[in-house]
Parts: structure tokens; C-alpha cells; sequence
């Protein structure tokens, strides 16, 4: 069967490599991470990663210390460029050519993003694991994912999430919760449902990107989610 998608957006949150600890990169994670992105890759999806960088330095806690917001947002970038960095690799030690880029220019690490050769790379057949965010203080990775979906002409954004989709309130918190299969871009902004940034689901909204909402700890994984198998949640019109 055809692969519903040709070229998706996959958002890694910080987390997500982190494991069981709350800092830091854990390998068994991070090597599973990586599988379940190799092993759709070889079914010929292309693939584009957007990092996050919330297990190494969140610029809002920076700056609640008393870093300015600009330093602290500025170290966050770097702690994503890390996972990035790490990210990439694993992925090519599942058999898959993968090539990290950079929003921050540092030339000796990485080469600096642009939507022409990222998409070239993902032509050729290359993960791209996108560190740096935007590249901007306040902005978020979730921002940039929506933000290089667009750019680099992806069908969806991927969300990987602790539970299984948008539910109408917290679910860790409000048994009463119940999930969405269907929600509209209005429906989460306006509702406030806080499952990325609003500024995430706006730019999604005005460029009529849609976003899959889905459990990171499925056992069905990134392939269920692909293909329908998976409990999910679809942010559209
Ligand atoms: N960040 C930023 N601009 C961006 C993306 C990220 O300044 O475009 C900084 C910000 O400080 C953020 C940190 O990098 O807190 C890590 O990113 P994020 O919190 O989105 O990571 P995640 O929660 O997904 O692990």
C-alpha cells in the first residue's frame, strides 16, 4: 500500500530523548526515537524533523532566574542543535542517510537551513533533522515545525504528545476529559487546549497546514500513526 503521506513534518520534543530522566539525552531512547523514524523512512516517506531542546535548557527558565530572554531563548536554540546533532546520528546508524541543519549559523557544526537545500537533501533521499528552532528568541520548536512544514512543502505535522491525541481539557488532571478525533484550528486556540503554542496553531491556521496529535509511547509508533492504526488527533479546517 501506497504511504499516505509523501512528506511529513515529525516535531521531537526534548523530552521524548530524555526518557525517564527529565535532562539530558538517554541512548535507548534516543536509538528508538530513531528506528521508528528509520523504519518509515525506508518505506520512502520523506522525512523533516524539527527538535526540541526542552531536556537541555528552556529560555523561559532561564530567563525566570534572571538571564535576559534574549541569552536564555539564545541557549535554548543551542541545547536543540545538540539534540540535532545526536538525533542525525542515530538515525544513520539505523541505515538511513540523515543530514542535520542549523537556524543558527555555526558553520563548523552544521549547514545553516534553507528551504532550497534542505528540500534538495530530502529529494535525495536524506532525513533532516532541522536544529536551532526559527533561529529567533521567543518562538518555540513547535513554531518551528509548523513554520519549516510550510516551507518545505509537507503534508502534515507530527506531533508527538503524552497522550493520544486533544482531549477537551488536561486529561493527566480531568478524568471527564474526552478526546478529539476531529478539532478545528479555531477550536484549539479559542479553547485554549494548549497542546502547541498558539502561535503554532495560528501560522498551521493561516496556511491550512494540518497537524497530527498522537501518543509518543504508542506501540503502534510513528508507522500506526501513518497509517491510521494509532489513535490520534487531526487539527484542520
Ligand atoms: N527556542 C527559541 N526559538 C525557537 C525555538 C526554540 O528561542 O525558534 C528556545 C526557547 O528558549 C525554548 C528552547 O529553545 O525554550 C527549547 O525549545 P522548546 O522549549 O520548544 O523545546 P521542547 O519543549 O519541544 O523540547
Amino acid at each position: 500500500m501506497a504511504p499516505a503521506y509523501k512528506r511529513i513534518l515529525l516535531k521531537v520534543s526534548g523530552e521524548a530523548l530524555a526518557g525517564d530522566n527529565s535532562f539530558g539525552i538517554e541512548p535507548p531512547f534516543l536509538q528508538a526515537v530513531a528506528k521508528q523514524i528509520a523504519d518509515v523512512a525506508k518505506t520512502g516517506v520523506e522525512i523533516a524533523i524539527v527538535v526540541g531542546g526542552g531536556n537541555i535548557f528552556r529560555g523561559m527558565a532561564g530567563a525566570a532566574d534572571g538571564t535576559d530572554r534574549v541569552t536564555a531563548d539564545t541557549m535554548g536554540m543551542l541545547g536543540t542543535m545538540i539534540n540535532a546533532l545526536a538525533l542525525s546520528n542515530a538515525i544513520s546508524r539505523q541505515g538511513v542517510k540523515s543530514k542535520p541543519y542549523s537556524a543558527v549559523p555555526m558553520p563548523s557544526v552544521a549547514d545553516a537551513f534553507t528551504a532550497r537545500e534542505a528540500k534538495a537533501s530530502l529529494e535525495e533521499g536524506y532525513v533532516v533533522v532541522l536544529g536551532g528552532g526559527t533561529g529567533n528568541p521567543f518562538f518555540t520548536t513547535d513554531t518551528a515545525s509548523t513554520l519549516r512544514a510550510i516551507e518545505l512543502e509537507c503534508d502534515v505535522v507530527l506531533k508527538g504528545t503524552k497522550v493520544d491525541g486533544v482531549y477537551s481539557a488536561d486529561p493527566m488532571k480531568d478524568p471527564a476529559a474526552t478526546r478529539y478525533d476531529h478539532v478545528t484550528y479555531d477550536e484549539v486556540i479559542g479553547q485554549d487546549l494548549r497542546v502547541m503554542d498558539t502561535a503554532a496553531f495560528a501560522l498551521a491556521r493561516d496556511n491550512g497546514m494540518p497537524i497530527i496529535v498522537y501518543a509518543l509511547n504508542d506501540a503502534a509508533g510513528l508507522a500506526g500513526v501513518l497509517s491510521g492504526t494509532a489513535r490520534s488527533t487531526r487539527v484542520s479546517k
